[in-house]
């Protein structure tokens, strides 16, 4: 049995500089994907530093019109807030196709934004695989790459698509992350705060060591706007994003003069869809057009053995949510 350190912490403060202390440490809010790993031996803390009883549980509107929400405000905390219903519909869609409610009634904010990849050969703790052992190389290229493994986003040393569907419609709607660290606080675009695989998977987020997430700042919303989170997936509860879609859109009458649209399920970070947008701006609803923004939204990808049938699918994902969301 591997033994380690466990430390609750107080305040921001007290949790950096417990988290500053020699070893391996891991800040633990829910638990509900730093325990399962610790008991796969996937990760191995020497030291836990508990941050539930920090004061990061609020949701609070901003004089200027965005809203931040606390690190520790729970899954069903965010997914049921008032502010959150009337003005960012799709992210309380989003999380509620996530999981169960029992994890989400655990699960965190912070924790969510920074969810490990669900690849088997990275959770079976033997396989060769560059995030878990750099260098040692990547099972699942040339292995099983049918479900949560991404055609965008790639590279020769990773493939995992990142699972969470909460980010998906963050990166649609805009958001900061705060984080604060032994130099103070600093703001973190939530489209830098994710990484691609490139040639080094092990570095998955853009934080520094010992940095905590305290908030996320959602951007306005965009006034008169729908929105909608659609999630494809092998069960329809309980069950990650095969392929799933975080649109936005303003209109003028039948013309959209405003789009966001994100991706997950399909690409190895929450993945907006620029092009896609762009292409869509100034359109028509239209069923053509939306076929083709669909395709322009999967520009680029690149399918493995078992997962080539995502390509059409993530066409289709978008396609669809558009449909449903200016009919
Ligand atoms: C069976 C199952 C099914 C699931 N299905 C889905 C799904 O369909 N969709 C989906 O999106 N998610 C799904 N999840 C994932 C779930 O959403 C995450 O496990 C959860 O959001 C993680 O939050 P947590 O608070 O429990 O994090 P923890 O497990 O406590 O932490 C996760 C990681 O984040 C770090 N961390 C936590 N808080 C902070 C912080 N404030 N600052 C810095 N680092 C921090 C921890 O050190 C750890 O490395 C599923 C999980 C399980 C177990
Ligand atoms: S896809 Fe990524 S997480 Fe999975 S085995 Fe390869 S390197 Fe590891």
């Amino acid at each position: 049995m591997r033994t380690f350190d466990y430390a609750r912490a107080q305040s921001p403060a007290q949790a950096i500089s417990s988290h500053a202390a020699p070893g391996q440490p891991f800040y633990l809010a829910g638990g509900t994907t730093l325990l399962d790993l610790v008991k796969l031996d996937v990760m191995q803390p020497d030291r836990l530093v508990d941050i539930n009883h920090l004061t990061l549980k609020q949701i609070e509107p901003l004089a200027d019109g965005r809203v931040r929400i606390g690190a520790l405000v729970s899954n069903t905390e965010l997914a049921s807030h008032p502010l959150i219903l009337a003005h960012y519909g799709v992210l309380s869609q989003a999380i509620l196709a996530g999981a169960s409610t029992q994890l989400r009634n655990k699960a965190t904010t912070g924790g969510n934004v920074m969810q490990r990849v669900r690849c088997n050969y990275f959770r079976d703790g033997i396989s060769p695989c560059n995030k878990r052992n750099p260098g040692s190389g990547c099972a699942a290229i040339g292995g099983h790459n049918r479900s949560v493994h991404a055609v965008l986003g790639t590279s020769e040393h990773c493939i995992a698509t990142h699972p969470s569907d909460m980010c998906v419609a963050m990166t649609a709607i805009g958001a900061q992350v705060t984080v604060q660290g032994p130099n103070g606080v600093r703001e973190i675009p939530f489209s830098d705060f994710h990484l691609l695989p490139g040639q080094t998977p092990w570095l998955e987020h853009a934080l520094q060591p010992h940095e905590l997430i305290t908030h996320v700042t959602l951007d306005a919303p965009l006034a008169n706007s729908r929105s909608a989170y659609l999630k494809l997936r092998d069960r329809d509860s309980y069950q990650f994003a095969l392929a799933s879609s975080a649109v936005i859109v303003v209109m003028d009458g039948q013309r959209i003069t405003e789009a966001r649209i994100a991706l997950g399920g399909v690409a190895t970070k929450p993945w907006r869809a620029l092009e896609a947008e762009r292409a869509l701006v100034g359109q028509k609803a239209d069923r053509e057009v939306f076929t083709q923004v669909g395709n322009d939204a999967m520009q680029g990808a690149r399918a493995y053995e078992h997962n080539a049938f995502k390509i059409p699918l993530g066409q289709q994902v978008v396609t669809r949510n558009l449909r449903d969301l200016t009919a």
